[in-house]
């Protein structure tokens, strides 16, 4: 069975649905580089709980969990089977955890495998995140975690690099961000590619404009779990770098794990 290294991506806006534009290339080029998963367990920014919770529906619904957008946005459906045997798994190797049999998949993990696996013929199932807990938390919940990837499941973390939305621009143009936008999402870059996880969990205090790049955390917490799954010594590479509406940047991230 390959090993899938873990991947952290920032979803942007639906509208990315209607105009995949360089992010949504980015993704379809990643999907093809990656070993074909087995199974995707979907670490969304959109589904937030107290407690690690994880998703066990045979046949997730679609959530439509975005208002305000067009119609044809509404229509998408996301087909893919659930597992209840990976989410079985999951709950063995996090104690505690809240196996959630009813809930579907939120845009945060169905708007990028829509464009990733359009097939929707791979089965996934979704990882909260937990907004009273920090970094350090997520980190050690994709530890966790790691035995997946080496048994063909791509943790798939699915938040936003930077997020304030009272900062969004319309109409901006994707190759250019607020500076501080710029400053938080080069800091990131430059401590993946150093490997710096120290510097990366303790990112509230240390990285440049840090709550206001994310007035809330739960768009990065995403990012944690996929740096803990992929294991230490992991080499993070970026596979899309960019902006949206001059406040979200758009990066994205494979974790490769240590040879
Ligand atoms: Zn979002």
């Amino acid at each position: 069975m390959n090993t899938i290294p873990p991947v952290f991506l920032s979803h942007g806006s639906p509208m990315l649905l209607l105009e995949p534009g360089a992010t949504g290339a980015a993704w379809r080029r990643l999907a093809a580089d990656l070993p074909r998963p087995r199974a995707i367990l979907a670490v969304s920014a959109h589904w937030t709980t107290r407690v690690a919770a994880v998703s066990a529906a045979p046949r997730p619904a679609t959530i439509h969990d975005f208002y305000g957008f067009p119609d044809s946005l509404y229509d998408l459906d996301y087909a893919a089977p659930g597992s209840t045997e990976l989410a079985a798994q999951v709950a063995g190797l996090v104690p505690g955890i809240k196996v959630d049999a009813l809930r579907g998949l939120d845009h945060g993990a169905w708007a990028p495998l829509s464009l990733m696996y359009p097939a929707a013929d791979i089965p996934v199932i979704q990882l909260a995140v937990m907004p009273e807990a920090d970094a350090a938390a997520h980190h050690e919940l994709g530890r966790r975690l790691a035995p997946l990837a080496r048994e063909g499941v791509l943790l798939l973390a699915s938040g936003s690099l930077t997020h304030n939305l009272y900062e969004m621009i319309p109409d901006a143009p994707d190759d250019r961000a607020l500076p501080h936008v710029a400053a938080f999402s080069d800091w990131f870059a430059d401590m993946l590619g150093k490997g710096d996880a120290a510097a990366l969990l303790d990112w509230e205090a240390s990285a440049p404009y840090g709550r206001r790049a994310h007035p809330t955390p739960e768009h990065l917490l995403p990012l944690f779990v996929a740096l803990g799954a992929a294991g230490d010594g992991a080499r993070a590479s970026a596979v899309h770098r960019g902006y949206q509406l001059g406040a979200l940047a758009m990066d994205a991230y494979r974790f490769d794990p240590a040879a």
